[in-house]
């Protein structure tokens, strides 16, 4: 019963007709579905459930579900507050059209693409990240100090320059004999798995994610420093906001 995830090859794609497959207490599992559920540090998607007699079931977020035969890409939508009469009308089996929030989604992306650039702006390992509708969180492993306006004059230009961003894969094979590769990615990739998913902002960064990205570095729009702090001995965490 796995769900198909298809904003892993559209990003913005905004709605899809699916079919319910699954009703439970941990939330609805759908065949298919336009909602990215939180995982790699990017929130979960929230939207509605257009049901066969047009009622629109509010979904507040959507998580990786914990069902004992889930695969990795099943996703569980759960339901907002007060949707509790819509729901029992809910059956397996039923068709609905999914569609997310688009505003909400478009941030998250517009957040993890400027995510992706801030780690060609710092050449730190990234230890830990956040991509919420109002903010990104990165925490870079280093002790120098991060000032500022070289961080946001850093971005900008990255943001100026209209780098197209793609989706690629490889396979642990092809990765092992372009070793070149691994030296250009800010994340080497997990090996053992078949095939890695690759982000790729031309002539920036290259790295593995699963996330969803805007398709030109110039979507990032005006962003701003709005906090960078020391979160501890051998990290400095950076938040950007929109500007
Ligand atoms: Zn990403």
């Amino acid at each position: 019963m796995a769900t198909e995830a298809l904003f892993r090859s559209d990003a913005y794609l905004q709605e899809c007709m699916s079919i319910v497959t699954r009703v439970d207490e941990t939330g609805i599992a759908l065949d298919r579905t336009v909602f990215y559920p939180h995982g790699g540090g990017q929130a979960g998607d929230a939207g509605w459930l257009v049901l066969p007699d047009g009622a629109r079931l509010a979904i507040a977020d959507t998580r990786k579900s914990k069902h004992p035969e889930a695969t990795p890409d099943d996703a569980v939508h759960l339901p907002a507050p007060g949707q509790e009469a819509l729901l029992q009308t809910l059956v397996a089996g039923m068709p609905v059209a999914a569609q997310i929030d688009w505003t909400r989604r478009y941030r998250h992306m517009r957040f993890h693409t400027a995510s992706h650039l801030m780690c060609a702006v710092l050449p730190y390992p990234v230890d830990g990240c956040s991509i919420t509708t109002e903010y990104a969180r990165l925490d870079f492993v280093t002790n120098e100090p991060i000032a500022r306006e070289t961080v946001e004059a850093g971005l900008a230009a990255l943001v100026a320059g209209a780098h197209p961003v793609t989706i690629d894969s490889i396979s642990d094979e092809e990765l092992e004999a372009r070793p070149e590769l691994v030296r250009t990615m800010s994340v080497k990739p997990p090996s053992g798995l078949g095939r890695v998913r690759l982000v790729h902002v031309e002539d920036v960064d290259l790295q593995p994610c699963g996330g969803t990205h805007v398709a030109n570095t110039r979507e990032v729009g005006e962003m701003r420093v709005a906090k960078i702090e020391k979160k501890t001995a051998r990290t400095r965490r950076i938040v950007l906001e929109l500007a």
